[in-house]
């Protein structure tokens, strides 16, 4: 059965940083603490004794990247986060702190629950604005145009969230033809079923999310935003992602087929 919420978490690993998305029923417990806040049009940062400099940054960005992940993926928006409609980023203290009172491991760096548009985060040295915010959001904006019942597979919702950290482009053409080389390529239908949150071999988690990564830049890039949208509105309608694929990119008539054209692109 399907949950009415996902939760997307942040892995810290060797990668750098890793994300999951959670299949799972998320209860927002924000704990009682008396918030201080700063308004942007689409968000409201909640904070205790973060630096308000980082505070004001991370309204700053959210706003550029609602912007810019939106008109990226190509779609228009109709509901604009106004108002009581914000999305709200609560910035724990640091680390501790955030792991205390939200409860997440160690190894999270910030989840977000799309249904609410919350994040939950702490400041980070490094990686917090061009990783986390583009990756949650990502995330959020994919999932509101999709809607939560949609049959898409969970690589797809990483791959687009992954394609808004735009450093992680770099170096994944070179992994992909290793992969290819070595014969551990995952296909794209063994990548649909795989539960990468029950994945210990952390060289196959890295090989899931750079395969995600790099279909969603081909389907993106080289065919252009006007079938991706088109495919998200069948994926938005709960056809199947075999029905939806060859519907928005007449040239697929399935996955398998998709998976050939993504390993020739690889190869070019
Ligand atoms: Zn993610």
């Amino acid at each position: 059965m399907k949950p009415q919420r996902y939760r997307y978490v942040i892995r810290i690993s060797f990668f750098a940083l890793l994300y999951l998305i959670c299949f799972c029923k998320a209860l927002l417990a924000l704990d009682k603490r008396d918030w201080r806040e700063q308004k942007s049009d689409h968000f409201i940062v909640y904070y205790a004794d973060a630096k308000e400099d980082f505070v004001t940054q991370a309204a700053l960005k959210a706003e550029e990247y609602y912007k810019s992940i939106t008109e990226e993926l190509g779609f228009t928006r109709y509901n604009f986060w106004l108002w009581d409609n914000r999305a709200k980023i609560y910035i724990y203290n640091d680390a501790e702190d955030y792991q205390v009172r939200t409860g997440k491991p160690s190894w999270s760096g910030g989840v977000a629950y799309y249904h609410e548009k919350v994040i939950e985060t702490y400041p980070w040295a490094q990686g917090f604005f061009q990783s986390l915010l583009p990756h949650e959001l990502g995330h959020i904006i994919f999932r509101e145009f999709i809607g939560a019942e949609s049959n898409a597979p969970v690589w797809l919702d990483e791959g687009v969230a992954m394609y808004q950290e735009k450093y992680r482009m770099k170096n994944i053409r070179t992994k992909l033809l290793e992969a290819i080389d070595q014969n551990k390529l995952i296909p794209l239908n063994k990548l649909s079923e795989m539960n990468i949150m029950f994945v210990k071999d952390k060289d196959v988690v890295d090989l899931y999310y750079t395969e995600a990564i790099s279909v969603v830049d081909y389907l993106i890039t080289h065919f252009g935003k006007d079938n991706f949208v088109r495919l998200c509105k069948a994926l938005k309608e709960r056809k199947t992602f075999d029905q939806a694929i060859e519907e928005s990119y007449k040239v697929f008539k399935n996955l398998d087929e998709l998976h050939k054209g993504w390993l020739r692109y690889i190869k070019e």
